[in-house]
């Protein structure tokens, strides 16, 4: 039986099978200790297998987890690189400890935060880092938050109600905006794929609050004008927002610091090789410029004659982002890698990100994906699919030749969007191998279009119904859930 149709947990069970026994506890019976309210009167539906069953129950279900470990996942802007193995071992060092430990006999883990927290402000050119936000979008709101408290403290956030981001940016990037209570003001891209100049001056006024912006772009273009346009922003006494997810094409060669930005947000699950998707634990660190410091969450890790603590007295921070230390684990893993690697290497890192890019860009255009923009590009880039063929179809295809597919229809300014980031991990033989499987979709497309339009087939689940699953979410597995949704996958053919 293959892992797609193996039964699961629920199918599984029988009646009195069990994987684990609780210990015999000597003293007074459960009934009597939990004194009737709290009781159940209906044991709970829940599977009972052994314990083989349970192992394979999880086994096949990893198994049907597409990862970067299987194969290669070029996923555009979410840097889906390799992550070490042996970080797990360093993060496994300090999974003992207790979050509510006295800092007094935690210096070790503080001292290596410390570490990551002057690493990271000199590979971003800022003053101070915090480590607290969860994920890039929490870095953003961090960010976003820090900007507001300034202009409030300066007597100017009346007066500054708009955030300005370009059409091309990350969706968080105008949703943070608006969440921290701005109007976002869209600047288009240009015919170069930079952002158009001209327009974000027109843009510009002494109501705008904030610029957001990510150097590469989401097109993976390196904006050439940025002194110019963080002079310009500058000059109208807005503050220049950097979303770092696109560190990696020029980490360790350029600092967003040194670019003019204000304050900056990293991605460490990007980036620096923390493990990433299926939703988290994301790791999203921010960096200000001196003048924002005052406003950076609390409480802040500080180092002194008693070592390292954390200073609560921070009377204009804008508040805790996060409990206790952060995703700690996360922290010693991006550690790791930036100490492994030394700035040397990370230089490394960002030539051959840049380079992959370029050579599958190249090789994809020769299989009939021309780029968006013909240009070189940094650590990804914008194709296009061949004459007449749909982006999602090419998508679908490509997992019936076990590969990730890029990520689809974004940047919404290039219409059918393939956003290609094959990462500095990929071998030639693997992004040689990704642009000849894209090669074999167009012929298929041509020589067979009904089995190109019923892509996937090989996948535990067929195309889905998108709408069905957002109007109508079953969120978890039951017997009953499952016969439903077995259901709506047939209706949708
Ligand atoms: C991934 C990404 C984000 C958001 O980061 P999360 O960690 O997913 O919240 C923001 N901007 C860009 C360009 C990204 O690629």
């Amino acid at each position: 039986m293959s892992g797609h149709d193996a039964p699961l947990l629920f199918e599984r069970s029988r009646a009195g099978r069990r994987a684990a026994r609780p210990p015999r506890v000597d003293g007074p019976p459960v009934e009597e200790l939990l004194a009737g309210a709290a009781l159940r009167e209906v044991a709970p539906k829940l599977p009972e297998v052994s314990e083989l069953d349970l192992v394979r129950h999880f086994t096949q279900l990893a198994h049907r987890q597409f990862s970067i470990d299987g194969n290669v996942y070029p996923l555009g802007s979410c840097t889906m690189k390799y992550n070490p193995k042996v970080h797990e071992d360093a993060a496994m060092l300090f999974a003992d400890l207790h979050p509510y430990q006295d800092p007094e006999s935690a210096q070790g883990i503080l001292s290596l935060l410390g570490g990551l927290q002057h690493d990271l402000e000199v590979l971003t050119g800022m003053d101070e880092v915090t480590l607290q936000p969860a994920a890039g979008a929490h870095g953003e709101l961090a960010g976003m938050l820090m900007i507001r408290a300034y202009h409030r403290a300066a007597g100017e956030d009346a007066q500054r109600r708009i955030v300005i981001v370009p059409d091309a940016a990350h969706g968080t990037n105008p949703a943070t905006a608006s969440m921290v209570g701005y109007d976002v003001v869209e600047v288009p891209t240009g015919p170069n794929g930079e952002m158009d100049v001209a327009a974000f001056e027109a843009a510009l006024s002494p109501e705008v609050a904030a610029v957001m912006l990510t150097n590469p772009s989401t097109l993976g273009i390196f904006e050439s004008q940025i002194r110019r346009i963080a002079d310009a922003a500058h000059a109208v006494g807005a503050q220049l927002y950097y979303d770092g997810a696109n560190l990696n094409a020029i980490v360790g060669k350029a600092r967003p610091g040194d670019m003019g930005f204000d304050v900056v947000h990293l991605n460490l699950h990007k980036t620096f090789t923390t493990p990433h998707g299926g939703g988290g634990p994301g790791t999203g660190p921010v960096g200000v410029k001196e003048h924002l410091a005052p406003y950076l969450p609390a409480p802040v890790l500080t180092h002194g004659d008693d070592g390292w603590r954390w200073d609560e007295d921070r009377p204009r921070s804008i508040g805790r982002m996060r409990s206790y230390y952060g995703n700690v684990g996360n922290l010693v893993r991006a550690y790791a890698y930036i100490r492994t690697l030394g700035l040397d290497g990370l230089r490394d890192v960002a030539e051959k990100a840049v380079l992959n890019a370029n050579y599958l860009r190249v090789r994809m255009a020769e299989q009939g994906y021309p780029s968006a923009y013909d240009r070189s590009c940094m650590h990804e880039f914008v194709a296009r699919p061949p004459e007449g063929l749909r982006t999602l179809d090419v998508a679908k295809a490509l997992l019936d030749e076990g590969m990730h597919p890029m990520t689809v229809y974004f940047p919404l300014v290039v219409k059918e969007a393939m956003m290609v980031e094959p990462t500095e991990t990929e071998s030639l033989e693997s992004l040689d191998a990704y642009a000849e499987a894209l090669g074999r979709i167009r012929e298929l497309a041509v020589a067979d279009p009904e089995a190109f339009a019923a892509a996937p087939r090989t996948t535990p689940v067929r195309r889905l119904d998108e709408v069905a699953a957002a109007r109508r979410p079953v969120l978890r597995w039951s017997p009953e859930t499952h016969e439903a949704i077995s259901g709506r996958e047939d209706e949708a053919g």
